[in-house]
C-alpha cells in the first residue's frame, strides 16, 4: 500500500479523498491555489503545497507543479479526483515517467474514452449497445445526407472531441442537415481545436442512465449498479438516484454484466461509469468517463462499498476487495447537488458563508469543504456540497430528504436548496416519471416568479 499520497483536486472531492487515504493509515498532501490557502483539505491534510495563483490554469491544471509537488513530498501516488487533471492521459504519462502513481486507469484507456468516436468503437467491439449512427467520422455533407436517411431524422451531429454538452447540433430534415453539419464541425474547430464530428439518432425522450464499474487491471472486473442522472439542466446533473425508478432488477443485472464484461475484456484497471441514454426498454451508450463521479456517493450508500477505498486498492496492486457476489444493493438513494447560485436563473453567488448548519441523522450524508466563515472564492466551479439521503426504499428516502431540506441553512449566499425544496415536493418525480427534458421544461414555468 502507499505511504502518501497527493491529492491534485479541490473542495469536496479533495476532502472525499482525505477521508479514504486517512481511514487506509496513508499520510496525505494537499495541493491549492492562493486563492484555497483557508479550504478545508488543506486543514485536514498532513502536508499541503501551494501551486500557483487562482486561475485554474496556473495551478490545479499546472502539471509542472504538480510534479514538482510529489517530488518535494514524496507522494507515491496521485489520486486526480474529477474534473481538472483526471482525464488527462498526458498527465498520467508524466507521473509514471517521474515514477509516480496515477490513481486511474492507463493513459491508453483515459485517450480512447476521450476521443468519442474512437469511444463508441471500442464500446460496440466489446458488445455494448450504441446510439444508431456513423460508423466513424463524416468526411463531407453528401456522407452525412446518406447516413441520415439510413438512420431517420432527427438526428444529431456530434464533435468527436466534444465535452460538457458542447458543439451538439441537431437536424429534423435533409433541408436542416446541411447547416446542422457545417456549424458542428465549425463550432467543434473552434472550441477544441478538432473538426471531427460524427452522426446519431438523436433520442427523443431518453433517461440518463450509467453504469458504476470497477476493473482490477487483470481482467477482472465488477458494476455496482446505475445511477439514474436524467434531471439536468443545459447537460449538468442537478440531482441523482441509485437505483434509477425505470429499471427492474433483471434489467440492472442484465445491463450490469454487459458492462462488467466489456471492461473485464478491456483490461481496464480502476473506476469507471459507462453512460447510456435509455429509452422503450434500449440502453443506447454515449460516453465513458474514465475516474470518480461527482454522483458517486449514491452507489456507496446502496452497496456500502468505499469507490475511493477501492480506486486505491487497485492502483496500489492490492486488487479489489470485493467480487460481484459481494454486491447487494440496500434501499435506495438520493443526491442533490449544492451549487452556490441563485436557484431561479443560476447565476453564481460566491461570497461569505455567514451561517451553516447542515442536516445530519440517519441515511443522511452530506460532501462538503465548506464552513461558518468560509468565503467562497469566484475562480471555480460553484458546487459547494452534495446532500446524498439513503433510506429502505424510494418513498422513505424522499421524506428524508425533505427533512433534510428543511433543516439545511447556508447563509450568506445564494444556494440551489430552494430549487430542491420544490423538486421534492414534486408529484413528477414523486412517480419518477422524468426524462433528460423534464428539468428545463419545468424551469421554463418559473417556479419561483
Ligand atoms: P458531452 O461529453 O458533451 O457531455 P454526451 O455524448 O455525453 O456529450 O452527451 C451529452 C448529453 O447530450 C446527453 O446526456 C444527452 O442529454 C444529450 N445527447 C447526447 N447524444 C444524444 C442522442 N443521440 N440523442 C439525444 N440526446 C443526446
Amino acid at each position: 500500500m502507499f505511504n502518501k499520497i497527493l491529492i491534485a483536486n479541490r473542495g469536496e472531492i479533495a476532502l472525499r479523498v482525505l477521508r479514504a487515504c486517512k481511514e487506509l493509515g496513508i499520510r496525505t498532501v494537499a495541493v491549492h491555489s492562493t486563492a484555497d490557502a483557508d479550504a478545508m483539505h488543506v486543514r485536514l491534510a498532513d502536508e499541503s503545497v501551494c501551486i500557483g495563483p487562482p486561475k485554474a490554469a496556473d495551478s490545479y491544471l499546472n502539471i509542472p507543479q504538480i510534479v514538482a509537488a510529489c517530488e518535494i513530498t514524496g507522494a507515491e501516488a496521485v489520486h486526480p479526483g474529477y474534473g481538472f487533471l483526471s482525464e488527462n492521459a498526458r498527465f498520467a504519462e508524466i507521473l509514471e515517467a517521474h515514477g509516480v502513481k496515477f490513481i486511474g486507469p492507463s493513459a491508453e484507456h483515459i485517450r480512447i474514452m476521450g476521443d468519442k468516436i474512437e469511444a463508441k468503437r471500442t464500446a460496440q467491439r466489446l458488445g455494448i449497445p450504441v446510439v444508431p449512427g456513423s460508423d466513424g467520422a463524416i468526411e463531407t455533407e453528401a456522407e452525412a445526407l446518406k447516413f441520415a436517411n439510413e438512420i431517420g431524422y432527427p438526428v444529431l451531429i456530434k464533435a468527436s472531441a466534444g465535452g460538457g454538452g458542447r458543439g451538439m447540433k441537431v437536424a429534423h430534415s435533409p433541408d436542416d442537415l446541411g447547416e446542422a453539419y457545417a456549424t458542428a464541425r465549425a463550432e467543434a474547430k473552434a472550441a477544441f481545436g478538432d473538426d471531427a464530428v460524427y452522426m446519431e439518432k438523436l433520442l427523443l425522450t431518453p433517461r440518463h442512465i450509467e453504469v458504476q464499474i470497477l476493473g482490477d487491471g487483470k481482467g477482472g472486473a465488477i458494476h455496482l449498479g446505475e445511477r439514474d442522472c436524467s434531471l439536468q439542466r443545459r447537460h449538468q446533473k442537478v440531482w441523482e438516484e441509485a437505483n434509477s425508478p425505470a429499471l427492474n432488477p433483471e434489467q440492472r443485472e442484465k445491463i450490469g454484466s454487459i458492462c462488467s464484461k466489456a471492461i473485464a475484456d478491456l483490461g481496464y484497471a480502476g473506476a469507471g461509469t459507462i453512460e447510456f441514454l435509455y429509452e422503450s426498454g434500449e440502453f443506447y451508450f454515449i460516453e465513458m468517463n474514465t475516474r470518480l463521479q461527482v454522483e458517486h456517493p449514491i452507489t456507496e450508500a446502496i452497496t456500502r462499498i468505499d469507490l475511493v477505498n477501492e480506486q486505491i486498492r487497485i492502483a496500489a496492486g492490492a486488487g479489489m476487495s470485493v467480487t460481484q457476489d459481494d454486491i447487494e444493493f440496500k434501499g435506495h438513494a438520493i443526491e442533490c447537488r449544492i451549487n452556490a447560485e441563485n436557484p431561479a436563473n443560476f447565476t453564481p453567488s460566491p461570497g461569505m458563508i455567514t451561517y451553516y448548519h447542515p442536516p445530519g441523522g440517519l441515511g443522511v450524508r452530506v460532501d462538503s469543504g465548506v464552513y461558518q466563515g468560509y468565503k467562497i472564492p469566484p475562480y471555480y466551479d460553484s458546487l459547494i456540497g452534495k446532500l446524498i439521503v439513503h433510506g429502505r426504499n424510494r418513498v422513505e428516502c424522499l421524506m428524508r430528504l425533505r427533512r433534510c431540506l428543511d433543516e439545511f441553512v447556508v447563509d450568506g449566499i445564494e444556494t440551489t436548496i430552494p430549487l430542491f425544496r420544490k423538486l421534492v415536493d414534486n408529484q413528477d418525480i414523486a412517480n419518477g416519471m422524468y426524462d433528460i427534458h423534464w428539468l428545463e421544461k419545468y424551469l421554463d414555468t418559473k417556479p419561483f416568479d
